[in-house]
């Protein structure tokens, strides 16, 4: 099924000029850019881009702790308040500098960008992924030097997420419809 999916390359991303070869890795498989734009996100918009959701919070609380066990480190705070201070270093993270938004639109484009960019821990993602190929960051590292993890890039979770944050960042004429020349190849 055709359906879309929000990119962003953070900072680190643009800093480490990687944008280019995200794109290509993106579009090599088959996904079509249908939008773009290069912003610098004040407080605002990365508050609405990285909403307060408490199942987020809770399941982002509940990894960290799952990985400082396994490094056998205590923990005393709960999961949501480890997930409020995680979604602060991610604001910090997303207002540090330049990012380049960008929608893309193909076959289970959701999934295929999850797949192709990697999961969220660089150090564990298989170096066939952007994440795994151009980071080597860790949850530990980062949470050491209380920052996010640079891993490089977000993209939606689901094809609800992906509408709404497609919404958040783009408006409907900023959206361009066009044909791929090799469209009816890969999918007629
Ligand atoms: P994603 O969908 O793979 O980007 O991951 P999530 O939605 O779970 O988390 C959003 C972002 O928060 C990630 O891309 C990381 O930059 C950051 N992050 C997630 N978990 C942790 C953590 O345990 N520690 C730190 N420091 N940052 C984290
Ligand atoms: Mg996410």
């Amino acid at each position: 099924m055709i359906d879309r999916t929000l990119v962003i390359v953070k900072p680190d991303g643009v800093y480490r000029s990687l944008t280019g070869k995200i794109i290509t890795s993106l579009e090599d498989a088959g996904l079509k850019m249908i939008a773009a734009k290069m912003v610098s996100p004040d407080a605002d918009l990365a508050g609405r881009h990285y909403v307060a959701d408490e199942k987020w919070l809770q399941s982002v609380g509940e990894k960290a702790i799952s990985s400082y066990k396994e490094k056998g480190v205590s923990v005393t705070e709960s999961p949501r308040e480890i997930g409020m201070r995680i979604r602060q270093y991610l604001l910090d993270y997303f207002t540090s500098g330049p990012v380049l938004a960008m929608v893309f639109e193909g076959n289970e484009a959701v999934f295929i960008t999850r797949k192709i960019l990697g999961p969220t821990e660089p150090r564990k993602a298989d170096p066939s992924t952007i994440r795994g190929k151009y980071s080597s960051d860790s949850y530990d590292l980062a949470d050491m030097a209380k920052r996010a993890v640079k891993n490089l890039v977000h993209m939606s979770e689901d094809r609800d997420t992906a509408k709404n944050e497609i919404a958040l960042w783009f408006m409907e004429k900023e959206i361009s419809s066009y044909k791929r020349t090799d469209e009816d190849m890969m999918y007629r």
